[in-house]
């Protein structure tokens, strides 16, 4: 599944294509029936929050879209957009003189049209998104302190902070050397505001980069200015052996996902 910087980058690319212009909206599969509400309207903006995507229409309606685990977007930039591949959901088209693009979305989980309430209703299931301006940490330190229940588990919870999955939980935890079934309530709050220092640095550096990479490169033996392989990209998340001691790497399930760590470097 995607994690936050993985919308929050969509969001961004996206503004730059199709905020500002009147939009050409439908539904080549016929799941999306809310198309019609929006199609001839123009996109005002884009926001991401965690793992959601919302359109703001002029109509003041807005689009709520979650990818969940298949969902995609595919951008084309030609004037004649190639037929829909599979079951396109959503396809957009720049419906002006400007650069012409079309984006299809196949596979979500959610795609509908409703008024702004139902954009806050979801919003307020959420916790603290550490990508976005107007996050409070206070909050989600908060949250995470007063629970028994795990750290690992707490990270995935989307009520607790929003936008962190499977590989950005591992590592933060890793970092800190928390066992990733240590119970919130076990963390000091110094930890625990380090933890979301971490994960708002680890996810910017995921939107920037538009992939996953939470080692840093002096700790790589990499010749300099090479890309980092995806399998050295982690310091637990599917490896082996730890990057820093060479333990060999655990992995359990926590929160019905399974969890990497470091069992020297993140003792229980
Ligand atoms: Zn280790």
């Amino acid at each position: 599944m995607p994690e936050g910087h993985t919308i929050h980058r969509i969001a961004r690319d996206h503004r730059t294509l199709l905020a500002g212009r009147a939009l050409r909206v439908s539904s080549p599969q016929g799941r999306f029936t809310d198309a019609v509400r929006v199609d001839g309207a123009t996109l005002v903006d884009l926001e991401a929050y965690g793992k959601h995507l919302f359109h703001h229409w002029s109509t003041g309606e807005i689009g709520h879209i979650h990818l969940g685990l298949f969902g995609k977007f595919r951008v084309h930039r030609t004037a004649e957009p190639p037929e829909p591949r599979g079951a396109v959901r959503m396809r957009v088209t720049a419906d002006d003189d400007g650069e012409p693009v079309t984006i299809d979305l196949a596979g979500p989980t959610a795609c509908s049209v409703g008024p702004p309430h139902d954009r806050d209703v979801i919003v307020a299931r959420l916790g603290p998104d550490p990508l976005r301006a107007d996050a409070d940490p206070d909050l989600a330190v908060h949250n995470m302190a007063r629970s028994r229940r795990a750290m690992g588990a707490l990270l995935l919870d989307q009520s607790v902070l929003s936008g962190v999955g499977n590989v950005y939980r591992a590592e933060a935890l890793f970092v800190h050397g928390i066992h990733p079934r240590r119970p919130g309530t076990a963390c000091s709050e110094h930890e625990l505001r380090m933890l979301w220092t971490t994960l708002r640095d680890m996810l910017r550096a995921g939107v920037r980069s538009n992939r996953i990479v939470t080692v840093t490169r002096d700790e790589l033996d990499l010749p300099r200015g090479a890309r980092i392989p995806r399998r050295e990209a982690t310091y637990v998340y599917k490896r082996d052996r730890c990057l820093r001691c060479a333990t060999p790497i655990a992995a359990i399930e926590v929160a019905n996902r399974t969890c990497y760590h470091c069992p020297t470097c993140q003792p229980t």
